[in-house]
């Protein structure tokens, strides 16, 4: 099939004004670190340095959490419902009204192709805010009591797979169900959150509502373990997810942890073929695999494996890789040098193993943090490639003969947080979603997501729910 070339078509990147450091937004205004240090943030697709960010040190934290319990007490949980969603409604219209520079902000500093950020991610932001704000006055009628109260203040934990995605899955529900928050975005991608916290000051939120502390791991440790927080919200690694959920019940405290995850992809004989081919795609080449719900296990049905692969293979070699800015990108760049190497030393492992590896031809950039998208068949279910969460574009194929075996590999995972069925019969795939030990199974399509649609997982993907009248739970004292 012969291969388009296109003329470059970057977005540009001027409607971003880039300061050359932030602070820590600590009760409403940016601060200097009053213990901490600084560190430079860079775009991972040229390795070129962006900005210069704070580490917040536990002094930094303490002053967070101490605003955070003054605007929770004095204002944020004694203002009416509808008062808190006007806010909402607020930051919700502004996000959209600076939703390109968001857009390209996110694209810079993480790598993420513009068209994800631009298509996806912001608009998924906006319309978290519109959602929750639509609940902030109607908590009554969400089937937790006749008057749900706040739990108080928040401790929130965000990766830098969807930093301002995760930020609003976090932020909206705690703030509509009239918590207060303190925010740490992952150390690699903290320049979105800051800019959110320039639109929590144009919106006027009170001060200490939402609080947003740059920094790393250590300063994560220090906010989960800070004895001001009521609640601790975490999404990112299960290692680390583990290490939060012991603290937090040594402390005697709430917790949600969403977690990682290994999905199986599941591709029956009778599928539509070419949209489950779009579907694959989109499940583990979306967003570089940086996806803790990626249908990163392939698991097609024996008849029709040869035609799927065939089908991938053709498809995989029109995928462009390249400058995330650029409109007609499809594959961006991996957002760390360490998460590069951890892709590489499981893709080496699976070659040891004994699976096949296959790649389309693609040139990849000299600079920056690149991983051309893969294919390996041959894959048994012992192998670390078909069991470890990779969180790249690395995808593993294994077979099945029968729904039953499906069914068991699937579910053949210490996670559980999605899986996807790919069939014309809504029998089957009502028969299937019952037996998947998954939190969210997909049907005939992949990585759809709705802010009123709840989203966790079981086993070692964690537990709580995100999104919904469900998510609301998380955040009331019920
Ligand atoms: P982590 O779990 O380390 O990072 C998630 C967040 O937790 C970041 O903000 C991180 O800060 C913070 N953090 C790290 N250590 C602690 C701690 N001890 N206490 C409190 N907070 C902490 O993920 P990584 O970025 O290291 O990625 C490692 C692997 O995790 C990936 O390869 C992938 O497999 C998986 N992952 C899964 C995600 C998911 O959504 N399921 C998301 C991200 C990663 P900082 O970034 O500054 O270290």
């Amino acid at each position: 099939m012969p291969k388009f070339e296109y003329a470059p078509a970057p977005e540009s990147r001027s409607i971003v004004n880039l300061r050359e450091s932030y602070g820590l937004f600590i009760d409403g205004a940016f601060t200097d670190t009053a213990d901490g240090r600084v560190f430079k943030t860079i775009s991972p697709a040229t390795e070129e340095v962006l900005a210069e960010v704070t580490e917040a040190g536990p002094s930094d934290v303490d002053r967070a959490v101490t605003a955070a319990r003054k605007a929770y007490e004095q204002t944020w949980s004694r203002l009416p419902g509808k008062e808190r969603a006007k806010y909402l409604f607020r930051i919700a219209r502004l996000v959209q009204e600076r939703s390109r520079e968001l857009a390209v902000l996110e694209s810079l500093n993480n790598g993420k192709p513009i068209k994800e950020s631009r298509d996806v991610d912001i608009p998924l932001v906006a319309a978290h805010f519109f959602y929750h704000a639509g609940w902030a006055d109607k908590l009554e009628f969400a089937g937790y009591g006749s008057s749900p109260g706040p739990i108080g203040v928040a401790g929130q934990i965000i990766p830098w797979n969807f930093p301002l995605l995760m930020l609003a899955w976090k932020i909206a529900p705690a703030l509509a169900c009239g918590n207060t928050v303190v925010l740490k975005p992952a150390e690699t991608t903290p320049l979105t959150a800051l800019a959110f916290a320039e639109i929590c000051q144009q919106a006027d939120l009170p001060p200490g509502v939402v609080n947003i502390i740059t920094g790393a791991g250590e300063t994560g440790r220090a906010l989960v373990e800070h004895p001001g927080i009521d609640k601790v919200a975490f999404t990112g690694s299960t290692e680390v997810g583990k290490q939060i959920a012991r603290a937090c019940r040594r402390m005697h405290r709430r917790n949600t942890l969403e977690l990682g995850g290994k999905a199986a992809n599941i591709v029956f004989e009778d599928a539509p073929m070419d949209q489950a081919v779009e579907g694959i795609v989109n499940g583990i080449f979306f967003n570089q695999g940086h996806v803790c719900c990626a249908g990163s296990r392939l698991l097609v049905q024996e008849s029709v494996y040869d035609e799927v692969i065939a089908s991938l293979r053709r498809r995989l070699v029109t995928l462009r890789l390249g400058d995330p800015l650029d409109k007609n990108t499809d594959v961006g760049a991996i957002n760390s040098a360490a998460q590069l190497a951890k892709i590489r030393e499981l893709s080496d492992l699976g070659e040891a193993e004994g699976a096949e590896r296959w790649s389309p031809p693609c040139e990849l950039p000299a600079r920056g943090f690149w991983f051309p998208p893969t294919i390996f068949t041959g894959v048994a279910q012992a192998h670390r490639i078909a069991r470890e969460e990779i969180f790249g574009p690395v995808l593993s194929v294994l077979t099945f003969r029968t729904p039953a075996e499906a069914v068991e590999k699937a579910n053949n995972t210490p996670y559980g947080l999605s899986a996807g069925v790919w069939t014309e019969k809504g029998s089957l795939i009502l028969w299937m979603a019952s037996r998947l030990r998954a939190g969210v199974v997909w049907a005939n399509t992949f990585n759809r997501f709705d802010p009123a649609s709840p989203f966790g997982g079981y086993k070692e993907s964690g537990y709580g729910r995100e999104g919904g009248r469900h998510g609301l739970e998380a955040y009331l004292d019920v």
